[in-house]
């Protein structure tokens, strides 16, 4: 048991993604397939909760990354820095923490830009998340380790945070790179300017993509229970915003997060779930209903005193439970002032 313990999950994934094949013949839906099923014999997945417990003591360092919670409302353990080389400028050291497999199809995708355009430089990449992830200011995810903010590839002289036009944005590099995380990596979206999707939208069909694919990738037609791939999102001219799905980090954070919780490693991450009131609902009901306190429903909902109104919704606390990736429970509620 020991020995297969060692097996970081960073082993895995290198062994499992060196045998992917790199050519165009990976399909989109291939590589998390892989991941997936090599995924359900990590060792780490038979560990009873108390053997869990006393690895996170003893050598947490062995489980490798792990995405807990959602990105709007989670921890990283065990971060990886992404580092500076030839082929990534990197512009907040302290803020490029990821997980592995994040860093993985990051860094794979840009060498294939260097791979199938030489000369290329350095792309620039910004926040990612904190060490151990949380909330990153000003954004309203990045905290799990799988949301990275990407610069432009540019036929200018311009090298970050300059908005994606007509003329500067160099849409070969850049879809070789979208293609490569797209068909080699496992992304969850991409948020975008409406007006930088059609540019390289029509880019991609020009050089012959299925349009059955790009319709699935924009519109989400056809892309199965996530939708589209590309998202418009306010502020999301000057970059992407890349958030990736993580089977290995993703599932080793749901199935240690409550040990984690009880080390003290990380805090519990609340949850909430919605509730729409009924009339003649009071707190006091909806506290019994859920297991919670009057108090915490007050806090959660800015309320000061005890009259609830009914058809509106309240929030919810819902503690304890392991933060379930697609809880469509969940709120979204977006603060007006923050970046995603
Ligand atoms: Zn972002």
């Amino acid at each position: 048991m020991l020995s297969l313990l060692a097996t970081s999950t960073r082993a895995l994934l290198v062994m499992n993604l060196a045998s992917a094949p790199l050519s165009r013949m990976v399909t989109p839906a291939s590589v998390p397939e892989a991941l997936l099923s090599t995924l359900a014999h990590a060792p780490y997945a038979s560990l009873d909760d108390a053997e869990l417990a006393s690895l996170i003591r003893r050598d947490i360092g062995s489980l490798g990354s792990m995405s807990v919670g959602r990105p709007n409302r989670g921890q990283l353990i065990n971060g990886v820095q992404l580092k500076e080389s030839e082929y990534i400028h990197v512009v907040r050291p302290e803020t490029a923490y990821a997980t592995e497999e994040t860093l993985f199809f990051l860094q794979r995708a840009v060498m294939a830009v260097h791979r199938q355009h030489p000369d290329t430089r350095p792309l620039y990449v910004g926040d990612i998340s904190q060490k151990n992830g949380g909330h990153l200011k000003p954004h309203r995810s990045h905290q799990s380790g799988r949301d990275v903010d990407v610069g432009f590839f540019y036929t200018t002289a311009d090298t970050w945070y300059r908005p994606a036009t007509a003329k500067n944005l160099d849409l070969p590099r850049t879809w070789t790179f979208l293609r490569s995380l797209l068909t080699e990596g496992d992304v969850e979206m991409i948020f975008i300017a409406t007006y930088i999707q059609k540019m390289i939208r029509s880019y991609a069909a020009s050089v012959g993509e299925d349009p059955r694919w790009l319709a699935a990738l924009f519109d989400g037609t056809g892309a199965g229970p996530r939708g589209a791939v590309f998202r418009h999102a306010p502020g999301h001219a000057t970059h992407f915003h890349i958030r990736f799905h993580n089977p290995f980090a993703e599932r080793a954070g749901s199935l240690a997060y409550a040990s984690l919780v009880r080390a003290q490693v990380i805090p519990e991450i609340p949850t909430f779930t919605l509730h729409k009131a009924k009339k003649g609902e009071t707190l006091g009901m909806l506290a019994k209903k859920y297991g919670t306190t009057v108090l915490a429903i007050q806090r959660a909902n800015g309320l000061k005193g005890t009259t609830i109104q009914a058809k509106r919704v309240y929030k919810i606390p819902t503690h304890g439970a392991a933060p379930a990736r697609s809880s469509a429970s969940s709120v979204k509620k977006q603060p007006a002032r923050q970046k995603r």
